[in-house]
């Protein structure tokens, strides 16, 4: 189904981003990979699947960086037709106890690198006459929980950004969606998990029950193959007239 077409996934050395990126290899489009940590590995899964398969290491918070990934996909991918904005970084500490610089990081990974992104392959998306954005946000960008101020500011910041951009191509071929998943159990939910566990002495099973009962009703977490599945929808021809939505895959989270 996505076969000809060039799909950047951000982030997507680990977790969610890898999972997503597999899902379109799938389908036959071409993968570009981003992340830190081992690349190869990644490269090699997705490679195995018989597309065509790049890597920019950009780091997310440097604009110029960004510019410099773009530029790369334009010269050898021939441009960037599906865009998953889903790098994301969290950091758990209330609003008066909350690094500066860790707000600063939040924000430019998980909000202003989707900005850059998009103004750089919305014209070459427009140019084709085709195109699709997938936001990963999460639940944090339609409610909030305590202790996440940055991450929920900066998923909000998403949610918006996503409806003035479908808004901005609402009669054109170029779709514009997020994406938020509620816990999915990846390196970055893990790490909340160890330190529940820690914290309250618990053993890590019981840590990983109580994080799910406290917000996500179903007791499960979503996969990420279940949210490469929703974002291979939001792709195809039957998609073309979902614009703007903020999708939840959150076991019923938002629901509540
Ligand atoms: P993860 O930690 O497994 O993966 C994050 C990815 O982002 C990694 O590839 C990492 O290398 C990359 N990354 C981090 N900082 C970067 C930077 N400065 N530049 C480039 N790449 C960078 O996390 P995940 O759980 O797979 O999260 C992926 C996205 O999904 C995030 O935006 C996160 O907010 C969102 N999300 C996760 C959950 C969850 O429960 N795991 C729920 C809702 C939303």
């Amino acid at each position: 189904m996505l076969k000809g077409k060039t799909a950047l996934v951000t982030g997507s050395t680990s977790g969610i981003g890898l999972g997503i990126a597999l899902t379109l290899a799938r389908q036959g489009a071409d993968i570009v990979l981003n992340g830190f940590g081992d690349h190869a590995g990644p490269k090699a899964e997705v490679e195995a699947l018989g597309v065509k398969v790049g890597y920019h290491g950009a780091d997310m918070s440097k604009p110029a960086e960004i510019e410099a990934m773009m530029a790369y996909i334009d010269q050898q991918f021939g441009g960037c037709d599906i865009l998953v904005n889903n790098a994301g970084i969290q950091h758990v500490a209330n609003v008066d106890e909350f690094p500066p610089e860790k707000w600063d990081a939040i924000l430019a990974i998980n909000l202003s690198s989707a900005f850059h992104t998009m103004r750089l392959a919305l014209p070459g998306m427009k140019k084709k006459q085709w195109g699709r954005v997938i936001n990963i946000a999460s639940t944090h960008g339609l409610v909030a929980s305590a202790g996440k101020s940055a991450y929920v500011a900066a998923k909000h910041g998403l949610v918006g950004l996503t409806k003035a951009a479908a808004l901005e191509t609402a009669t054109l071929p170029v779709t514009v969606n997020a994406i938020c998943p509620g816990w999915v159990l990846t390196p970055l939910v893990q790490k909340q998990i160890d330190a529940r566990s820690e914290k309250d002495k618990l053993d890590p099973a019981e840590a990983k029950r109580q994080l799910l009962a406290e917000k996500q009703p179903s007791l499960q977490f979503t996969t990420p193959e279940e949210l490469g599945a929703l974002a291979v929808f939001l792709c195809s021809d039957a998609a073309v007239n979902v614009r703007g939505q903020a999708w939840a895959m959150d076991g019923g989270w938002t629901a509540q």
